[in-house]
């Protein structure tokens, strides 16, 4: 028996109205100070240079993606049936800390400094941290249950399912949350009637014939958010100048090792040596904006030039790349002006496909139980979602420049 609160607690939250907290590890866990780290991380990095209240944090989508994983024990007979309490503690705690390892500004800090958030969610689970000591005083072990789930080890796939498959929590979360907070409408898919119609069949989640136009829309949900949010161009453009800046950062090492001593608070990422679990806990993006605003009086002209165009949302242009010709005439007129292009040209190809159909044993397909009680992958059982996997990918390539 796992200890539960007095009294269950209440958070409003304006996707799910309220988020519910029953037990005592999980409240926590949710007051611990990594977790409470997770409200200086925004969750869509720089999309809010576009969308301008897209400042939501990702602290507010770990709590919805717990939400959603706790909803699907307590009100799916379904799921609710074939897990242990331990378990739905562990998959509950999965959901809520999945995202525990996040830096700043997600993807474009993780490339410069080559540390990958999935690493670091590990690390704070299984290291010493207050949130691994939680879990650990509540049942020895839990820790390592919770790190399997989300690192795809752990005995039963179900869980793994729920937290990180192509129909989980995690993104049902943040596709009606970027919504949301973006105010586009794309996004939007009937989430109830998602819950309603998921089954468990020989382990492994699947979704009622009858709820098939459903996740068709949510399919349909995530392949406008791409092109209409995350791969926004602009957000794109002012993540460019991030990681130019890191990047500048790093040569600077060898080049003119004394800029380091300006901004201390990155040395650990740049240099990318023993980072702890500390280091990561203090990088957060009021210390990048820190060290943007200290940048401003680099001696270094690169470093001071791009921090002032994170500071102002003075960004690069970008124009569709429709000849290799292109590049070069473009570069060399940047040379010409005296701009260094490492930093200050970058070519960009993004494509993406909303729904990657079933590959060897991959639990993370969604599977159709049709009325007959066969099973199919989703692309076989839907028109819509066969021509968007089977279709021509759609991609593109841009290029990135200051103007002037
Ligand atoms: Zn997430």
């Amino acid at each position: 028996m796992f200890k539960k609160l007095d009294e269950i607690k209440v958070l409003r939250d304006p996707i799910h109205g309220y988020i519910h907290v029953e037990y005592d590890v999980i409240w926590k866990c949710i007051n611990s100070r990594e977790f409470q780290r997770l409200r200086r991380i925004k969750q869509l990095g720089a999309s809010y240079m576009v969308y301008h209240t897209a400042e939501h944090s990702r602290f507010a989508h770990s709590l919805g993606v717990y939400e959603i994983v706790r909803r699907m024990i307590v009100e799916n007979n379904d799921i609710g049936s074939t897990i242990s309490e331990k378990d739905a503690i562990a998959v509950m705690l999965a959901g809520l800390l999945h995202d525990i390892g996040h830096g700043p500004f997600s993807h474009a800090f993780e490339s410069i400094c080559q540390t990958h958030h999935e690493e670091f969610t590990e690390r704070i689970i299984l290291e010493d941290t207050e949130v691994h000591r939680i879990i650990e005083k509540t049942q020895a072990g839990l820790s390592k249950s919770v790190a399997s789930i989300i690192n795809h080890t752990h005995k039963n796939g179900l869980l793994t399912q729920m937290i990180s498959g192509q129909l989980d929590a995690d993104r049902m979360d943040y596709l009606l949350r970027d919504a949301y907070f973006t105010g586009t409408k794309y996004g939007e898919f009937d989430l109830e009637r998602v819950l309603r119609t998921i089954r468990v069949r020989d382990g492994i989640m699947v979704v009622k014939e009858t709820g098939i136009h459903t996740i068709e829309d949510y399919i349909m949900a995530r392949y406008h958010m791409y092109w209409q949010v995350y791969y926004h161009p602009t957000a794109r453009s002012y993540e460019i100048i991030l990681s130019k800046l890191f990047e500048r950062l790093r040569d600077c090492e060898k080049e003119n090792s004394k800029v380091l001593k300006e901004v201390t608070m990155f040395n650990a990422f740049i240099r990318n040596k023993d980072i702890s679990v500390n280091d990561h806990y203090l990088m957060d993006e009021t210390t990048c904006f820190y060290g943007f605003s200290l940048l401003l009086e680099s001696k270094d002209e690169i470093l001071k030039d791009l921090s002032y165009r994170l500071l102002t949302r003075n960004l690069f242009k970008y124009v569709d790349i429709t000849n290799d010709k292109m590049k070069e005439t473009k570069k060399n007129q940047l040379i010409k002006k005296g701009y260094d292009i490492r930093y200050y040209f970058h070519v960009d190809k993004v494509e993406q496909r909303p729904y990657q159909p079933y590959k060897g044993d991959d639990l993370s397909a969604i599977w159709i139980v049709m009325n007959n009680g066969s099973i199919k992958e989703l692309s076989e059982a839907s028109d819509i979602v066969h021509s968007l996997v089977h279709g021509e990918n759609k991609n593109e390539e841009k290029m990135f420049y200051p103007v002037g």
